[in-house]
Parts: C-alpha cells; sequence; structure tokens
C-alpha cells in the first residue's frame, strides 16, 4: 500500500457514508470513549494524504478540514515522514531541560526566523495550541509585572482553565467546567458582519470601544498583554476590518502592553502569508503557533522579542514532553515543505479559487449571508434570507449532503451558523473545484 501524497487524489465513493466498517468501529467507539467527545464525519480514518481521507470502508473524501488546519502540508507528507523516521531510530525522548537536543533548537532558530519582526527573538516549545497561550500570558506576566489579560469576543484560545476563560463561547467549551481564572478581560470585536454601529467605521469605531473599556475598567497599566486571533478560528472566521490590529498595537506599544497573537489557527501558510499578522505588517511581541507547525504530530511554540522571553525566573517555564524529539523532527519537515514547495504562494491561490466559488454562491443564495477570510481559510456564515438571524439548520444540512458527497467540511461560529474551510495547502485544483461545486450543490438544495 501506498502513503501520503501517492494516494489517488480523488472523490471515490463505493459505499454509504458510513459505511458497514466504519459502523461496527461507530459501535466500539461509542463504548470505549467518552461520549463527550465531538465527531465531524462518522467514518474512521485508513491513510489520508495530499487532498483526500480514504477510510476503512475504502471510500476517498475529500479533506476539507485538514485535521483543524494541522496538516497544512498534507498528511504523512514525504519530508515530515522521512525526518520522523530517522529521529525516531535514534532516540525517542531525553526532555529538552534535562538532556538537550538539536532538533529543539533548530526548530526555535527555523520560527525566530520566519515569525514577522527584524528584531532578536527566542522561543520555546510545548505540546498544545492551549499551552503555548498559557505560556504567552505566564511570560508576558513576569515581563510586565501586570496581572490582565485583554481577549475578544468571539475568541477561542483552548480548552485549560486559563484558556476556557479567555475562550468566548460557552457551549460547548466551557459549560460546567468553571471556574475560570481572574483578570481576564472580554472586549468588543471589529466583526464588519454584525457590527451594529456605523458599517464604514468599524475599526476606528471597535478600537475606541476597546480602548475606553481598558482605561475606564482595567486601567492600562494593569494590563500585561492584548491576546487576539489576527483571523478568528473556531469563532467563525472573523476578520476584522484593516487598521483594527494595527490600531491595537499601536495603542498596546504606547502604554507597555504585550500585543500577543494567536496565530495557533492562522499560522503556517494558511492565510496567504507565513502568518496572518504580515498582511497590515503587525509585528507581534509573543506570537502563538500549534496546528500547522508539525505536519500533523504535537507540537507548539512561543516566539517573542529576546528580553521578554529571557524573563521568567530560570526553569520557570517547560515540560516533560515540550518540544520532543520526533515532533521537532516533524516541524522541520513540515516548515522545509512550506518553504521549499512554495505553499504561501499555493494558499494564495487556492485562496483566489475559493473567493470565486464562494462570492457567487452568496450572489445565488439568500441563506449566505457573509462571505469572509483569506488564503485558504475562508467561511460562509448562514442566516434566515432577509434577516441577520443564524440559520444552523441549514449549515448542519449543508454539511451533511457533503458528507454523503464524501467531502469533508468543519463548521464554526459563536451562533453555530458558519461553514469553514481549511483544505490541506498541497490539495490539487481538481479536488478544490469538486469539493466547492458540491458545496454550491448543497446549499441549493437546502431549503432551510
Ligand atoms: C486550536 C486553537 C487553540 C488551542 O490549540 P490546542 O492545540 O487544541 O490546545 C488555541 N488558539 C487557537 C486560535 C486555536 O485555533
Amino acid at each position: 500500500m501506498t502513503f501520503g501524497p501517492h494516494i489517488p487524489q480523488e472523490r471515490r465513493l463505493v459505499t454509504a457514508i458510513p459505511g458497514p466498517k466504519s459502523q461496527e468501529m461507530l459501535g466500539r467507539r461509542s463504548e470505549a470513549t467518552s461520549a463527550s467527545l465531538g465527531m465531524a464525519i462518522p467514518v474512521f480514518v485508513s491513510h489520508a494524504g495530499g487532498g483526500v481521507i480514504v477510510d476503512i470502508d475504502g471510500n476517498s473524501i475529500i479533506d476539507m478540514a485538514a485535521g483543524i488546519a494541522t496538516v497544512n502540508v498534507g498528511n504523512s507528507a514525504d519530508r515530515v515522514v522521512a525526518n520522523v523516521k530517522a529521529a525516531i531510530e535514534a532516540f525517542t525522548h531525553t526532555c529538552f531541560t534535562v538532556a538537550p537536543y538539536s532538533g529543539y533548537v533548530e526548530v526555535c532558530e527555523a520560527l525566530n526566523r520566519i515569525t514577522p519582526g527584524n528584531f532578536k527573538k527566542k522561543s520555546m516549545l510545548v505540546n498544545s495550541g492551549a499551552e503555548a497561550v498559557e505560556n504567552a500570558v505566564k511570560i508576558a506576566r513576569a515581563a510586565t509585572k501586570r496581572p490582565a489579560v485583554v481577549v475578544f469576543e468571539h475568541a477561542y484560545h483552548g480548552r485549560t482553565n486559563l484558556t476556557m476563560g479567555m475562550t468566548a463561547k460557552n457551549i460547548p467549551y466551557k459549560e460546567g467546567f468553571g471556574p475560570f481564572a481572574p483578570e481576564i478581560y472580554r472586549m468588543p470585536m471589529a466583526y464588519p458582519f454584525r457590527w451594529v454601529g456605523d458599517k464604514d467605521n468599524v475599526s476606528a469605531e471597535a478600537l475606541d470601544m476597546v480602548t475606553h473599556k481598558i482605561e475606564k475598567e482595567i486601567g492600562a497599566h494593569n494590563v500585561a498583554a492584548i491576546v487576539i486571533e489576527p483571523i478568528q478560528g473556531e469563532g467563525g472566521f472573523v476578520v476584522p476590518p484593516k487598521g483594527f490590529l494595527p490600531g491595537l498595537a499601536a495603542y498596546a506599544k504606547a502604554n507597555g502592553i504585550l500585543f500577543i497573537a494567536d496565530e495557533v489557527q492562522t499560522g503556517f501558510a494558511r492565510t496567504g502569508n507565513m502568518f496572518a499578522v504580515e498582511d497590515e505588517g503587525v509585528e507581534p511581541d509573543i506570537m502563538i503557533m500549534a496546528k500547522g507547525i508539525g505536519g500533523g504530530l504535537p507540537i507548539a511554540g512561543v516566539t517573542g522579542r529576546a528580553e521578554i522571553m529571557d524573563v521568567p525566573v530560570g526553569s520557570g517555564i517547560g515540560g516533560t514532553f515540550g518540544g520532543n524529539p520526533i515532533a521537532c523532527a516533524a516541524a522541520l519537515g513540515a516548515i522545509a515543505t512550506i518553504e521549499e514547495d512554495g505553499l504561501v504562494e499555493k494558499a494564495r491561490h487556492m485562496g483566489a479559487i475559493i473567493s470565486a466559488a464562494l462570492e457567487s454562491m452568496k450572489a445565488k443564495y439568500a441563506i449566505v449571508g457573509d462571505v469572509r477570510g483569506r488564503g485558504a481559510m475562508q467561511a460562509l456564515e448562514f442566516i434566515l434570507p432577509g434577516t441577520m438571524e443564524p440559520n444552523t439548520k441549514a449549515m448542519q444540512d449543508i454539511v451533511k449532503y457533503c458528507q454523503q458527497k464524501g467531502v469533508l467540511l468543519l463548521t464554526a461560529g459563536t451562533y453555530s451558523n458558519v461553514i469553514r474551510l481549511l483544505p490541506p495547502l498541497v490539495m490539487p485544483d481538481h479536488l478544490l473545484n469538486e469539493a466547492l461545486a458540491i458545496l454550491d450543490e448543497a446549499i441549493a438544495a437546502s431549503n432551510a
């Protein structure tokens, strides 16, 4: 059997979705695993590569999820597999803070080089996005000696205690899991589609509200960091209009507040830049990275100004598995793939195809209220025609229809009415076009 990009790049259904083998595994899944774990598509994976996932019944499904933007370079990308094989045969783990190894240093050198900002940077590695967010906040508090953390409506920063508090949406992320950490302050988000003020002036109005709230409700001198996703992920791919991110960064700088970009979902070529903040030339003091960094292996990073990253007390940051050597080898393979195979440009190319298709859906179908995003990170927001009311039913019907036709899509949004597209950046055009055509057909068929 061949793996990775050598899998035939085709959509091919040989059974219903789910097929009999997946159905059997679904039975075992519900017996063995917590019922509280979600599932986007009810099929079990046999192998995956390029733009497809092949299930255990032999169905080949177009993958518009990329493991939630983790396999930007595709599943089992050649360089990732080769690096991982070599690393795992050499040693599996010594713990970087016990006996260091070069892979960890090389990943940090790469992150220091590819993140925006022409200043001396340093990095640390952890296992997950949430852990990276936690460490960024710890470092920012240590460096500023201030307690408060500013976050935004519709934000998603993870599922640990601190990051649940930073995440906006209650169900499913927070319900029943409190109490949450103190000193987290939520600000209005510049969300153009749902802005209630002057639609031509969203950035300036939102910036006014945020700075007013910081000054009157927290005190700027108490704020350690402003943490924001440059394009919000789980919150529904909300793209703040031009000026909002630079405005926040400038305000932060003027007030001794650290500007932290959570690029866990937007990073690693996803939006048509290596990082989404580059679109407006913003240089964060600290960058949080995970998802796409490791070609599918669990690794995450925090990169920041050297003088900030060096502040916490010696041995004050770290962890047993953070920057595991196998995961580091995978990350080096993934970063090399992005750079050498031109995946930033590929994301722009895919973005042009996606934008054209989604804009045409918006023009044709009254349930499509908004199209937004950049590069290979774009979304549709569904409404009841002629209103601003969220249309969750349409979203569900459309996702189901696409699954039955062999296209895997993810949802998002505070109002559970967004379909988000996150295809692997190695997906061939014919599969992308086919997936978009089926999405179009699904919206036409929806009468919700
Ligand atoms: C997924 C995500 C996280 C959390 O990452 P995990 O690896 O799931 O802990 C944090 N921030 C953003 C923007 C994310 O999309």
